[in-house]
């Protein structure tokens, strides 16, 4: 490989760049984040973290840093889901969950994260040009003390809905964008509202106001009141652009409610105000020889709640495909495999997204109906699990393996027949490599995997009820192999082995040491 300035520029500090620059560094990369703002922003996002992202966060041992910085108890698994809520309480073992960890402090934690293991973070850096060749790609840059150049081997667009990563590598992001604005609020109780127990709302003047979602000709609205405080939303088509800089004001947030609504629904002050334009979009591919795009810049959804979750995923697919074809090690075609998995990935998402937007919008009798039946159909537990999984980014739609029903999915507490959390499973993947999971104490997989000591972990443990003799499970937390109950060696040995070259290149020169690279959770 040619000499270059750092291996990988990630471009843009939001949840995306910040995490894909952490998974980099972790595996030994010399990354450099460029991200065009001087400060980090403190504009409120997205509220939470949900989703598989989350489950991925605790084998990384992760989770407690992130959930020592949330604003709140974890929220009861019901969702707003289409213009209603999914109560995932009956289910217990809930394929979704939250928490409440507010986009700057995640964007705060994420960062410490990326320092502390050696990426260069420069604000006020924006990156305004690039070129690439069969070697390198280069990226023009206008920092705080002029224009400069710096060379690297990839570089990854984490620049945001309006990406010009995008734009300077020519990729078309397809799609729709509607004149619609969201805005969702939360206010504190204005002395002529009084909530009642079931969350609705009493308005003096007015009269009660019904917790939940209304359907206009005009709009949509909801409310609820909880602990003090009194939620607020609103959808309505609306020509007007909105910078997503500029914050929405209570007169606003009014203005539309009366619209929607016709009422002049009083409002306390603001605790937290957001609006969001809806936008239905995907770039044609994520690669452009060395350029790669994650987050926003590589898809935007038209429901909310899902989007973090899906970029900082993203970059837990890219990171380590990236670090093995810097270090020299990925099989050919593996850096393709991204743009690949993460497009089918947010297919899965714009399908439920968009059919949110379809549910919440039908109004008069008609739309009443299809929200009842829908109700009545996710009553069911099947139906539930799937919506669930859909909005989590586990059901990725990954095509159902021949070899083991598991292969292609994602490690969840579910696939593992654990308890959520379970503390056996807490900082499997710490190291961020791979790990052959070894549920059977099956001393032969274990030697087999022990090949690829340095590149791939060996973790022991026991499970009441194990869904496989052994899991080969990829960084990003989805499952590369499985062996089957009781299968036997013959068919395991020679299979494992061609699944650690598959993903995790040929085997590395010379005999491992004793032991190396294993460890046990029991
Ligand atoms: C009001 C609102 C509410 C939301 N609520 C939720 C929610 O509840 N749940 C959820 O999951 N999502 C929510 N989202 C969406 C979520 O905020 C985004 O999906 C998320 O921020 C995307 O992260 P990202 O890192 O991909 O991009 P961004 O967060 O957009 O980060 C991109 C970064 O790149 C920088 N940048 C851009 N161009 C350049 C350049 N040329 N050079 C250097 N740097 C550059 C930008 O300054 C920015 O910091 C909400 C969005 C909005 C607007």
């Amino acid at each position: 490989m040619m000499d270059v300035d750092v291996d990988v520029v990630v471009v843009g500090a939001g949840p995306t760049g910040l995490m894909l620059a952490g998974e980099l560094a972790q595996a030994g990369i010399r990354t450099l984040l460029m991200e065009r703002r001087p400060e980090p922003s403190a504009m409120a996002k997205a509220g939470g973290l949900a989703g598989q992202i989350l489950q991925l966060l605790h084998y990384r041992g992760e989770l407690d840093r992130f959930r020592e910085t949330s604003s709140g108890p974890e929220p009861a698994p019901r969702f707003p889901f289409g213009g209603l809520h999914l109560d995932f309480t009956q289910l217990g073992d809930s394929p979704m969950r939250a928490m409440l960890l507010p986009q700057p402090q995640l964007e705060g934690r994420l960062a410490e994260r990326a320092i502390e293991r050696g990426v260069d973070v420069r604000r006020g850096h924006e990156v305004v040009g690039l070129h690439q060749d069969d070697d390198a790609v280069t990226v023009e840059v206008r920092g705080p003390e002029g224009p400069y150049e710096v060379v690297a081997h990839f570089l990854a667009g984490c620049d945001g809905g309006r990406s010009r990563v995008r734009d300077l590598a020519g990729i078309p992001f397809a799609g729709t964008s509607l004149p619609e604005i969201e805005r969702l609020a939360s206010v504190t109780v204005p002395d002529p509202v009084t909530v009642l127990a079931d969350g609705s709302l009493d308005v003096r003047g007015v009269g009660t106001i019904p917790f939940g979602y209304t359907a206009t000709e005009r709009g949509v609205f909801a409310c609820s009141g909880m602990g003090g405080t009194l939620g607020v939303y609103t959808a309505e088509v609306e020509a007007t652009e909105y910078d997503d800089d500029v914050p929405m004001t209570v007169a606003e947030l009014s203005a539309s409610v009366s619209r929607v609504i016709g009422i002049d629904l009083p409002l306390g002050e603001p605790l937290r105000m957001t609006r969001f334009g809806y936008s239905a979009k995907q770039a044609d591919t994520y690669r452009e020889g060395r350029v790669f795009l994650a987050g926003d810049a590589a898809h935007l959804f038209p429901a909310g709640g899902v989007a973090v979750n899906a970029g900082m995923l993203d970059a837990a697919n890219l990171a380590w495909k990236l670090a093995g074809s810097v270090q020299g090690w990925a099989p050919p075609g593996l850096l393709d495999t991204y743009s690949d998995e993460r497009r089918a990935a947010a297919e899965r998402t714009l399908l439920h997204t968009r059919a949110q937007v379809a549910l919440r919008r039908g109004y008069g009798p008609g739309g009443e109906a299809l929200r009842a039946l829908f109700l009545e159909l996710t009553a069911d537990e099947q139906p539930l699990r799937r919506l669930g999984a859909l909005m989590a980014g586990t059901d990725v739609g990954a095509p159902v393996s021949e070899a083991h029903p598991l292969v292609g999915t994602f490690a969840t507490d579910r696939a593992l027949h654990v308890d959520h959390e379970d503390p056996r499973s807490a900082g499997m993947l710490r190291k961020g490599r791979p790990v052959l999971l070894d549920l059977a104490d099956d001393a032969g997989l274990r030697e087999v995997a022990g090949e690829w000591a340095g590149r791939v972990e060996v973790v022991s443990a026991t499970i009441d009820e194990r869904p496989a003799d052994a899991l080969l499970i990829r960084q990003d937390a989805l499952i590369a192999w499985a062996a089957a109950i009781n299968e036997p060696g013959e068919t395991t040995l020679p299979a494992l082995r061609e699944a650690l070259t598959t993903w995790f290149g040929a085997r590395p020169g010379g005999k491992p040491p004793t032991g190396s690279g294993s460890e046990s959770l029991r």
